[in-house]
């Protein structure tokens, strides 16, 4: 989905100025990605609809940059179809609280049963796996191996009535206090009323905390389908995403929520139990958007480095001619940029409060080359010792500190001689400045 979308986007947010008409030809495409990514058609129409209602409003085509608004309404819109913010797990106020995992064949339901025990062991509960698939031989088997490896107790009673084995794993938690019960149950390749009553039966005897229903999302459509037939059944209080990793399309993550109603709380991002993740809405609007504000972060660069510049330093770095002073304006850029944070926020998978960047880091060094003189600037090669002494005095540092930017700035003078090899060479003769 996320290059069809990005084409349309692009085309459509390319020229600068935009008109309503460039809208709603644009909005058309938007609606082609969607529905072949997968996405329900009365979702995709209904998305466009309000995309659209924003996008043409006032404020948007009469702004300065209306390809950024445009990107931004969309994002928000995917953000708000997916439910906004991440679902937390509701939690029982007896112990255990109860989480049934229900689904078809094959979509995960085992191995997200021990993903979520260790997810839960590590924010401090003490869950317990109960083993209520008894058809298949190897089931229960496959649950006491995966619960061994995230370190949690699986409960078993054989093919004794899983409605049975369930009540009894109550019980047996409760003795062991374990917090948590999460329940494993049977699946069938397609949806049957067997399949139904025997889990409502389960249910109606447990009264479950949670009945988290899983589906495959590389199954696209499909899995929405099957999250609405169970959910008419079972009446399910969150959807769990697995194989979000095999998933590029995005389909079922975008219209789940907007045809359940109910919120996906949780995903599997690969085989191995440690990947899962808590589902946040706006991490994958921006995911399906093409990796983080990629597109933002580019239109940024773009106004702020000019080609120009950005070929002066090149040269230069070929030449061998690199000098603090480059290094200064190269810094003045960053700042026009926006600074290290918002940019490294702009970067996919990165988000500005998850990582500790000091904008205040360019600050020194650029307080360094201010205290040089402009030989020095030219020259790094003639700071002797009592000249980095007057220039940490001048810049507020220490000589420490202009060791250190110097030794930086001598690496990259190395790095562009390296980069700038014979092939760099060629590669700078053929590009246009
Ligand atoms: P169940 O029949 O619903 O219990 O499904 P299982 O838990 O047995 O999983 C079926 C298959 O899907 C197994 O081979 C799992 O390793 C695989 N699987 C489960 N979750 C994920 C996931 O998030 N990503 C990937 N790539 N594979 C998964
Ligand atoms: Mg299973």
């Amino acid at each position: 989905l996320s290059e069809k979308l990005q084409g349309a986007l692009r085309k459509m947010t390319g020229r600068g100025r935009l008109t309503e008409q460039a809208v709603k030809e644009g909005m058309r495409e938007v609606r082609m990605a969607l529905l072949e990514a997968d996405v329900n058609y009365a979702v995709a129409k209904d998305f466009i609809r309000k995309v659209t209602e924003r996008c043409v409003g006032a404020d948007v085509l009469s702004s300065l940059t209306p390809s950024q608004q445009v990107i931004r309404i969309v994002n928000e819109e995917m953000t708000e179809l997916m439910g906004s913010t991440n679902a937390k797990l509701n939690w029982s106020s007896s112990v255990p609280s109860i989480i049934m995992l229900c689904g078809l064949q094959g979509a995960g339901k085992t191995t997200m049963c021990a993903k979520l025990a260790g997810y839960l062991t590590k924010q401090g509960k003490k869950p317990m796996l109960a083993a209520c698939d008894i058809y298949r031989p190897a089931a229960i088997k496959q649950l006491q191996v995966v619960g061994q490896q995230v370190n949690v107790p699986v409960f078993e009673k054989g093919t004794q009535d899983p409605v049975k084995t369930a009540k009894e794993a109550i019980e047996y938690a409760r003795y062991y206090q374990r917090d948590v019960l999460i329940i494993d149950t049977a699946g069938r390749l397609h949806i049957d009323e067997e399949l139904m009553d025997e889990l409502l039966r389960i249910r109606d005897t447990v009264s479950p905390t949670e009945i988290l229903l899983t589906v495959d999302a590389m199954t696209g459509q499909d899995a929405v389908n099957v999250a609405k037939a169970f959910d008419e059944k079972l009446n399910v209080t969150g959807v769990i995403l697995t194989k979000l990793d095999g998933d590029t399309r995005g389909g079922a993550a975008l219209s789940i929520k907007a045809v359940t109603g109910k919120p996906i709380k949780f995903s599997g991002i690969g085989e191995k139990l440690s990947d899962i993740e808590p589902f946040h809405p706006d991490r994958m609007a921006s995911r399906i958007l093409g990796m983080g504000d990629v597109l933002t972060l580019i239109d940024k660069a773009a106004e702020a480095f000019d080609e120009q510049e950005a070929g002066k330093f090149a040269r230069k770095g070929l030449s061998n001619k690199l000098t603090l002073e480059d290094f200064l304006d190269q810094m003045q850029s960053m700042k026009k940029m926006g600074g290290l944070r918002s940019m490294i926020s702009m970067l996919p998978g990165m988000s500005g409060k998850d990582i500790d960047v000091d904008d205040n880091a360019m600050k020194k060094p650029e307080a360094i080359i201010r205290s040089m003189t402009p030989k020095e600037r030219k020259d790094p090669s003639i700071l002797n010792a009592s000249r980095r002494k007057r220039i940490a005095a001048g810049s507020g540092t220490t000589v420490q500190d202009v060791n250190t930017l110097i030794r930086q700035f001598e690496q990259a003078q190395q790095m562009m001689k390296r980069m700038m090899g014979a092939k760099g060479k060629k590669a700078l003769r053929n590009m246009r400045f």
